[in-house]
């Protein structure tokens, strides 16, 4: 027999109980952990029940696209954490964005952008939306006079991404949300670096706030999966009729590791801040590193704001080395522990070298612009223990 549960009230949980607990619906058979329903079908007892969930009127599952049991239990528990009305997974942090802006935008609206954009964000922006007939503009998201010049009262949505990838500029959630309201535009948040723990742009008054499961939410480096937290309106009226429609859907296997990926997501996220904000301070005073952005240190010019906006710095390092490309290809090469990959938010540490690879089509210019160097190298902190992670970075460094 199901246990009553009418009482509970997982609004009113703990973030680590809801992480572990938020949108578990146990299947008759009471298994401990959630069940993982891999149709894409579903079959009706009578045919009004099918009428009556074509009609809407019934909000049993008809089809995979449209939803599956797996994939409402993980966005059930994202939204709860994230304190929002709706959520909608999707296939990947992409689909995500993509849907998010396509769902509301129309040929001659104009979107106002950050221009420090993780390199697919940026595509969509400048080359993908404008073939619609979309009118876009991007800005330095940390200057506040910037955005208001570029927010006119014709903007109909605002996209921003903060901290940025991967020179970590911080933007002033507030200070933007405001200018979108007078305006009437939507924000839509990519909160992916900052992760659902640390950052919560609903409480700014941002829209709509975007995820990558496949980074920190999986943290485990095995699937693609994506979100996109609302209002239901939003939801119901823009997301549902264009997603349902086009087709991103989350296979229900990757939900359910994203599902799983929720209830540590906590404990990883607060140990690996900790970890990257240690190796940050230690990367700082070392020889042959010319600059060390880390949200959380004294030395960022964000550093007020950062601290007021984030719970902690993050897992992401971003340094520079002297010597440019050579030195810090040199450097990756001599890491014996982390390893190289353009993947983020994972147990295992990890670095790339954004010009040559996350930001490489985007062009020398734009790099120039965002501040992105030849010898600059991006480290996702993991998991390990930080004196070995500390002691690889100080023997590639100095050797190289
Ligand atoms: C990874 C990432 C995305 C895209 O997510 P995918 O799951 O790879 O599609 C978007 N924005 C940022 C900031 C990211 O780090």
């Amino acid at each position: 027999m199901k246990k009553d549960r009418r009482h509970v009230s997982p609004a009113r949980w703990g973030e680590a109980t809801k992480l572990v607990r938020g949108g578990l619906d146990r299947s008759p058979h009471g298994e401990t952990s959630e069940a993982l329903f891999i149709n894409s079908g579903f079959v009706y007892d009578e045919p009004e029940t099918a009428e009556r969930r074509f009609a809407g009127e019934d909000d049993g599952y008809v089809y995979g696209r449209y939803g599956n049991p797996t994939v409402t239990m993980f966005e059930e528990r994202l939204k709860l954490l994230e304190g929002a009305e709706a959520c909608y997974a999707v296939a990947s942090g992409m689909s995500a964005v993509f849907g998010a802006l396509a769902c509301q935008l129309k040929a001659g609206d104009r979107l106002v952008a950050s221009q420090a954009l993780f390199g697919s964000c940026y595509q969509i922006v400048t080359s993908i939306l404008p073939r619609f007939g979309i009118r876009t503009e991007l800005v330095d998201g940390k200057d506040l006079d910037a955005w208001r010049k570029a927010i006119t009262a014709d903007t109909k949505c605002v996209f921003l991404e903060t901290p940025s990838n991967p020179t970590l500029e911080v933007i002033d959630l507030a200070a933007v949300v405001e200018m979108a309201r007078r305006v009437g535009a939507t924000v839509v948040v990519d909160n992916i670096f900052a992760t659902p723990i640390l950052q919560k742009p609903l409480t700014y008054g941002a829209d709509v706030i975007v995820y990558s499961g496949t980074k920190h939410i999986d943290g485990q480096g095995r699937v693609l999966g994506g979100a996109i937290l609302s209002t239901r309106k939003f939801k119901e009226e823009l997301l549902k009729p264009f997603l349902r429609h086009t087709g991103p859907s989350i296979s229900p296997f990757n939900a359910w590791v994203l599902l799983k990926g929720l209830e540590t997501l906590k404990l990883r996220v607060l140990h690996q801040s900790r970890e990257a904000q240690t190796i940050a301070a230690a990367l700082e005073g070392l020889p042959g590193v010319t600059r060390v952005i880390y949200p959380h240190l004294d030395s960022h010019p964000q550093a007020a704001l950062s601290r007021a906006q984030m719970a902690a710095g993050g897992t992401m390092v971003t340094f520079e080395v002297a010597g440019g490309k050579t030195r810090a290809f040199d450097v990756l090469r001599r890491l014996e522990l982390i390893d190289i990959s353009n993947n983020l938010g994972d147990a295992k540490s990890l670095i790339t070298h954004p010009a040559s690879t996350t930001h490489r089509n985007i062009g020398a210019e734009a790099r120039a612009r965002m501040g992105i160097t030849d010898g600059m190298l991006r480290l996702s902190v993991g998991l390990e223990d930080t004196a070995d992670l500390l002691a690889d970075l100080r023997s590639a460094i100095e050797a190289s």
